[in-house]
């Protein structure tokens, strides 16, 4: 479910511009307010959702989740650690408040193999680049791997 900001309530911060890790969230340079320029690439990670301290942003949702009519509303609450989606159905009458922690989990603790490896450092953490960058684009060998240069050819089809 792609994002999106009502410009109301918005201020303009700028605190879902900088931690979009897709950076389709930008500031409108005439009014002064955030928007999502590119919803089809919307990673639906919800950082922005999160982020904003005025409960701007929210979510279109998809008609498996909320029927036609509807509207989803997000909520964060800091005080109680969680993030509530106010799903309100198109009859008024039927709503459904789902709630989830809002979770900064230790290191290790709950992806086992991650124990394996050393956390990041603060030097890490302050980085702009996201986690395991550049090993997992590979750029730490010399460069971007093609097919041709690993010796492989494209097949045809889905491999597993
Ligand atoms: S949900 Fe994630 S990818 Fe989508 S606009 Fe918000 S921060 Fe960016
Ligand atoms: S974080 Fe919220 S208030 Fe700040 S620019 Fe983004 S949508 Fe607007």
């Amino acid at each position: 479910m792609p994002t999106f900001v009502y410009m109301t309530r918005c201020d303009g911060c700028g605190q879902c511009v900088d931690i979009c890790p897709s950076d389709i969230m930008h500031i409108d340079t005439t009014v002064r307010r955030a928007y999502n320029i590119e919803p089809n690439m919307c990673w639906e990670c919800y950082s922005c959702v999160k982020a904003c301290p005025h409960n701007a942003i929210d979510v279109r949702g998809y008609a498996d989740f909320a029927p036609l009519g509807h509207s989803v509303r997000v909520r964060r609450d800091e005080e109680k650690g969680i993030v509530a989606w106010r799903i309100m159905f198109r009859n008024g009458k039927k709503d459904m408040t789902l709630i989830a922690p809002i979770t900064t989990k230790p290191w290790g603790q709950h992806i086992p193999k991650l124990k394996e490896v050393d956390a990041p450092s603060k030097e890490m953490r302050d980085s702009q680049l996201l986690y395991n960058e550049p090993k997992y684009l590979r750029f730490d060998e010399g460069g971007l791997h093609t097919l041709e240069a690993a010796g492989l050819k494209m097949k045809q089809g889905v491999f597993y």
